[in-house]
């Protein structure tokens, strides 16, 4: 099946083509742990996961490097300057740096479950290949890349990559007229960036490596460059990110990595649009009150209320975020639930497999059709209401479905269904036993009768391989 997607680069809708037949690997920025992740971070992890279920519904095999930022951000990316955030996350916290990037981590990695997110094959951290950023710069250095700032960093002359910021609309000649006069004077051009930086004379900090030019950390973007070429190779397919991401990090990574590798180092990038808050301004961890998973989780949602919110949405157009539109999100997921939970006892028919052929390809379709998920979710309605199809095929639907978009709709039907079963009243407990053993002495017709008064009652009994359930009508 044709997979398009839109490629930053070229600002086209294009086919995707791997490098290597039937593979996919893809890097994708992953979250800085100086704080909790909020639900715009979570959004842009939900795209990504979406991405990879559908290379996986098209038989491709997935290859999801997904890195853990625990160094070297600072609080200024456009100028490499101000604080390291982790280091400032750490002082807020009162905790060492190792200690929060452990514990925002481990956070991240439950929202991460909680929403349902297939985990990535491989996430590295930062921290963990810093002689692989070293011997990035060293590279560069051979390269003629670099320059050094004297009490300040290593420094990467973007005059000397002619592409510079050719995935924002063109090259960004660091000499360009009429660019902002930058904070830090010393730098060539104002786009230079830091490679490395250099610890201050008079403190230690918590996180800092010897290196060819002295103690110090890396530069924030040397790491998505360095890890990505060492566990997807010099040249992959799919990057993704946030739309931030693409002005300055981005373009750094590609002017640190083209120089080695040789052009295209990425042959496709992806960039998603923003979740924004109630005021139509880009989610943010400092405005406001702060919106992740634990406010989603205390008001009371299912996590999967937030993953059909994003996933009605489409990753090149912004959404908004509001607790009315999670309202009414709950509203439709619980009635999908409901659908579904109606269908459980349809364990004994047969899917009718033509008719389930032809549902599954639409959706595969839409969805390799530039990440359609909300024209799967369309299909979804379609053909959960239709009176044409037995209740069987659409089941086996939905779990496709759930393997598709990662919406757990079965699984939470099921524990509909056993919550149900749970709060049934004590009469009728006892009649559906009656009902089972009537059935055990082939007494058909005490066991039809008494399926009628539970039903008069309100409650359905529904035969399964093991036994019986007992729900109550929809
Ligand atoms: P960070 O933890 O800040 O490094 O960000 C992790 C990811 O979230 C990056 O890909 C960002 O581009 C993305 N991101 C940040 N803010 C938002 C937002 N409001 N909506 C969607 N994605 C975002
Ligand atoms: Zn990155």
């Amino acid at each position: 099946m044709a997979i398009r997607l839109f490629n930053t680069m070229t600002r086209k809708l294009e086919e995707f083509k791997p490098l290597v037949e039937g593979k996919v690997g893809f890097y994708s920025c992953g979250p800085t742990v100086y704080h909790y992740t909020h639900l715009g971070n979570l959004r842009t992890f939900l795209h990504n996961d979406f991405l990879k279920r559908m290379f996986l519904a098209n038989g491709y095999d997935v290859r999801h490097v997904m890195n853990i930022t625990d160094v070297g951000h600072l609080t200024n990316d456009e100028d490499d300057s101000g604080e390291d955030k982790m280091e400032k996350g750490a002082a807020r916290d009162n905790k060492s740096v190792w200690e929060i990037a452990k514990f925002y981590k481990d956070e991240f990695l439950r929202d991460y479950n909680d929403l349902n997110m297939l985990p990535p094959t491989v996430m590295p951290h930062a921290t963990d290949y810093i002689q692989e950023q070293i011997e990035l710069v060293q590279k560069l250095e051979e390269l003629g890349y670099t320059y050094e700032i004297p009490n300040d960093g290593i420094y990467y002359d973007t005059s000397k990559f002619v592409n510079y910021g050719a995935l924002t609309g063109g090259s960004l000649s660091g000499n360009r007229a009429g660019a902002r006069v930058d904070f830090n004077d010393q730098k060539r051009n104002p786009y230079d960036f830091a490679l490395w930086k250099f610890s201050p004379k008079d403190a230690k900090r918590q996180m800092e490596w010897d290196s060819p030019w002295g103690v110090g950390f890396p530069g924030w973007h040397a790491e998505c460059s360095a890890m990505s070429m060492k566990l997807l190779g010099n040249h992959f397919d799919i990057h993704t990110g946030g739309e931030d991401l693409s002005r300055v990090h981005h373009a750094n990574e590609i002017a640190q990595s083209e120089p080695i590798t040789g052009a295209p180092w990425v042959n496709l990038w992806l960039h998603y649009s923003f979740l924004l808050d109630k005021s139509g301004e880009k989610m943010a961890k400092s405005k406001g009150e702060f919106l992740g998973m634990d406010a989603v989780r205390t008001r009371g949602y299912d996590p999967m209320v937030y993953r059909y919110f994003v996933a009605m949405g489409h990753y090149q157009s912004q959404l908004a975020f509001s607790w009315e539109t999670m309202d009414a999100t709950a509203k439709s997921y619980a009635n999908l639930v409901r659908r579904v939970a109606d269908l459980l006892s349809a364990e004994n028919e047969t899917v009718d497999i033509d008719v389930y052929n032809k549902w599954h390809d639409d959706m595969v379709v839409a969805i390799s059709d530039n990440l359609k998920t909300a024209t799967v979710l369309v299909s979804v309605q379609d053909f959960i209401k239709s009176d044409d199809i037995n209740s069987a095929t659409k089941l086996a639907l939905m779990k496709f479905v759930d393997e598709l978009l990662g919406l757990q709709f079965v699984d939470r039907a099921e524990k509909l269904v056993a919550l149900e079963q749970e709060s049934a009243p004590d009469e009728i407990v006892a009649l559906a036993q009656q009902r089972a053993d009537a059935k055990a002495n082939k007494d058909w017709t005490t066991a039809d009768n008494l399926r009628a008064q539970i039903d008069a009652a309100g409650w359905t009994v529904l035969d399964s391989k093991d036994g019986y359930k007992i729900v109550k009508k929809a």
